[in-house]
């Protein structure tokens, strides 16, 4: 448990017209710090006024990139609760992602009381229209001043928070992606399976290739044959071929997303095979010519389900179910949804009420 010190601000903004929210554009009136020192461990823990941090030019975060983050939400329920979707599972994953990354990390039940200290102290913030939410972001810095390549001697974890809009304000519109054959994003012993902010930089070269290809996203293959899926920009990725519903091992090269896991779960649960094996992209294409490519979509947070109406590769254009919404994206969609907003019920036990 932390002893957390409660000094929020006494003041606050006004809050943002809720049909014009977007995507961290706006943050709440308070933030989350905790601060870690060899040898002491966690201590401090605060709740403070949103404001910007100091930090010494020479602290490690800014050279050497150690940091990690995670994403969440919070969402409102149609009675005015607030609750958290599986938030245990970011905390586990921000524990693997700080051994990897020599960070240290908050227990899993001290993350999770510090996420429900900070939504709870800003509730209002949470948004009441159909489709938003509250989006949290934890991550920890390297705040030693010191320019040896050495783990750092003092971190700090922090917690913000903001307002995010409706994804699919304009109905779902799939995306078009471009299958990236010479950039790679991950590679066997790397970072890839970890939230740090070292590989989404490394990835945006990607991004801007993609856009000016007139492709929205990237979707990464194996770094070392570039023949098999890996995901799709911040997004784990699923491809229905000829009834069997495919992604990505998560083996060290792929994100293990909190949304691919529990579209796993719901897929087993209503019986339709998914396979976890490696997928060469060759089968994709081919599959799309044999007219056996029946649903291709992406999962995170974010977006929830994001399904994919168009992919490059090579000279090979797929184009996949008349770009429209596929029936598994759609009930995927739909369970993940209610369930999040507390409009389905929760029958899996995934979400976790603020007070
Ligand atoms: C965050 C992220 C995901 C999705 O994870 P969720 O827990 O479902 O939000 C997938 N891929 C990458 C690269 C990510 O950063």
């Amino acid at each position: 448990m932390l002893d957390i010190k409660l000094a929020p601000a006494t003041e606050h903004k006004a809050k943002p017209d809720e049909s014009k929210l977007g995507f961290g554009i706006y943050y709440t009136d308070n933030m989350f710090i905790v601060d870690h020192t060899e040898g002491i461990g966690w201590h401090d823990a605060r709740i403070v006024p949103y404001a910007p941090i100091a930090l010494d030019p020479a602290a490690m975060v800014l050279h050497y990139a150690m940091e990690s983050f995670e994403g969440m939400k919070a969402y409102r329920t149609p009675n005015g609760d607030i609750q958290l979707f599986r938030p245990d599972k970011n905390a586990e994953r921000m524990i693997n992602t700080n051994r990897r990354m020599c960070l240290p990390s908050l227990p899993v039940e001290d993350f999770v009381q510090a996420v429900k200290a900070l939504v709870s102290v800003e509730k209002d913030w949470v948004p009441h229209q159909p489709g938003t939410s509250l989006y949290i972001r934890p991550f920890v810095i390297a705040t030693e001043p010191h320019l040896g390549v050495r783990t750092s001697k003092t971190h700090q974890f922090i917690i913000i928070c903001s307002p995010v809009g409706a994804y699919y304000s304009t109905g779902i519109n799939p995306v078009k992606i471009f299958v990236e054959d010479e950039y790679t994003r991950a590679c066997p012993g790397g970072t890839g399976f970890t939230k740090c902010g070292g590989n989404y930089a490394a990835s945006l070269i990607s991004q801007v290739k993609a856009h000016e290809l007139g492709y929205e996203q990237t979707l990464w293959l194996d770094s070392q044959e570039h023949k098999y899926v890996e995901e799709v920009g911040s997004m784990n990725c699923f491809f229905k071929i000829d009834g069997t519903v495919y992604t990505a091992p998560t083996v060290g090269t792929v994100l293990p997303g909190v949304t691919r896991m529990s579209c796993i779960d719901l897929l087993k649960k209503w019986g339709i095979p998914v396979s976890e094996d490696r997928l060469p992209i060759a089968d994709v294409m081919q599959a799309s010519k044999d007219g056996k490519l029946e649903e291709v979509f992406g999962t995170g947070t974010a977006a929830v389900i994001s399904p994919v109406g168009e992919l490059r590769y090579e000279g090979d254009v797929a184009y996949i179910n008349n770009g429209e919404i596929g029936e598994i994206s759609h009930k995927l969609y739909d369970t993940l949804t209610g369930i999040q907003w507390g409009i389905i019920e929760d029958d899996m036990g995934w979400t976790v009420k603020v007070d």
